[in-house]
């Protein structure tokens, strides 16, 4: 059988994580993964980045590799958002036509879709109307991607496809509190109140809903998307619509978590965000009827060990 060599980009964070993780139970003989990280290349860098294309001759490619953050993070820096994302991506997935990738999976995010919509969101409405204002330029430079998928399909025959992640979290996450996103945010909050005999402090009204998904559970999905997923339309990757819960109910399953019994505020003068981006996984229970999401109660624990475990060296 013809090996199959999958270089993942952006590997080193919390999605290149989750497939690893998924990778240790469901391992291929044909199949060689080739991880990278920035050392490898600034993926910016065209001549750098072409140097692993030549080096490695990748058949498929899993691009995750992007400036990515919380909502606090992206409000302050759209346009690096936007700009980043834009080079990244163009020069990766022109160097996969280049050097004939038979198959490209790139991810967006739920976060993309329009602000203004009805719901539940599904994958027809990426480019409906402009989203939400705080993560404008993240948003385009993802949006693009799916562009890119059409026109290198339409022009070259390229197979490259997408995948569109609600938020996701887990082991490796990015724990830093201005920068990350909520449930790491929450986390590492939770971990310091225990600590330091200090009040939890949830950021905004907690009103706002979201779904997560673990880590290892997307990691799982997105194997299965590289190996069957046959189309260059996106799949949104999400966990049920009534897993949805809110920002408050996240900072309750934390603090359950850590054995957290003291005070429980909420600080206002924050940013809510979008209120809501309920997204639809019909397509993906249309291939997959039977797939089974970490319980969100069972992921936040894990996540939360683990947290403990690698205080030291976590990002935060
Ligand atoms: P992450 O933990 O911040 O990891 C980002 C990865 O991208 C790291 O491996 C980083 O490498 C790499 N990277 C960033 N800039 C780079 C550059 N210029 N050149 C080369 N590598 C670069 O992010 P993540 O949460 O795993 O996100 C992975 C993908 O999932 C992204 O495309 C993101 O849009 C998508 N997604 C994430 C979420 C979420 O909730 N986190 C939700 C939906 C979709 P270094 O570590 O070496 O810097
Ligand atoms: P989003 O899902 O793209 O909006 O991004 P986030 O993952 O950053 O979630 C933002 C939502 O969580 C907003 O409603 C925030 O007010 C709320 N939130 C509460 N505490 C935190 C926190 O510690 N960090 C972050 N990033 N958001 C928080």
């Amino acid at each position: 059988m013809a090996e199959t060599v999958i270089m993942v980009t952006g590997s080193t964070g919390l999605v290149g994580h989750g497939i690893k993780l998924a990778l240790e139970e469901d391992k291929k003989p044909n199949e060689k993964w080739i991880f990278l990280s920035s050392k490898d290349a600034d993926l910016r860098d065209r001549e750098a980045t072409e140097l692993l294309f030549e080096k490695y001759k990748p058949t498929h490619v899993v691009h995750l590799a992007a400036r990515v953050g919380g909502l606090f993070n992206n409000m302050e820096h759209n346009c690096y958002f936007y700009r980043v994302n834009c080079q990244i991506n163009d020069v990766v997935l022109d160097l996969c036509k280049e050097y004939k990738v038979q198959k490209v999976v790139s991810c967006l995010s739920t976060c993309i879709f329009p602000d203004k919509t009805t719901y539940p969101i599904d994958e027809t409405m990426v480019h409906n109307g402009p989203p939400h204002l705080s993560n404008y330029g993240y948003s385009f430079a993802k949006r693009m991607i799916d562009v890119v998928n059409r026109v290198y399909n339409q022009q070259h025959g390229c197979h490259f496809t997408s995948i569109i992640p609600c938020n996701v979290f887990g082991p490796h996450d990015n724990f830093k509190l201005k920068e990350g996103h909520v449930l790491p945010g929450l986390i590492h909050k939770a971990y310091l109140a225990e600590r330091d005999d200090q009040p939890f402090v949830i950021w905004g009204t907690g009103k706002p809903l979201r779904q997560f998904i673990y880590s290892v559970d997307l990691g799982r999905l997105i194997i299965w998307v590289l190996r069957e997923y046959p189309e260059i339309e996106p799949i949104i990757l999400a966990v049920d619509e009534e897993d949805e819960i809110s920002i408050s109910d996240a900072g309750e399953l934390v603090v359950k978590a850590f054995g957290y019994q003291g005070e429980i505020v909420h600080d206002i003068s924050k940013s809510d965000g979008q209120f809501k981006k309920t997204a639809s996984n019909a397509k993906l229970r249309k291939y997959l009827p039977d797939f089974k999401f970490t319980p969100t109660k069972q992921a936040i624990e894990e996540t939360v060990d683990w947290f403990k475990i690698n205080y030291e060296t976590a990002r935060k």
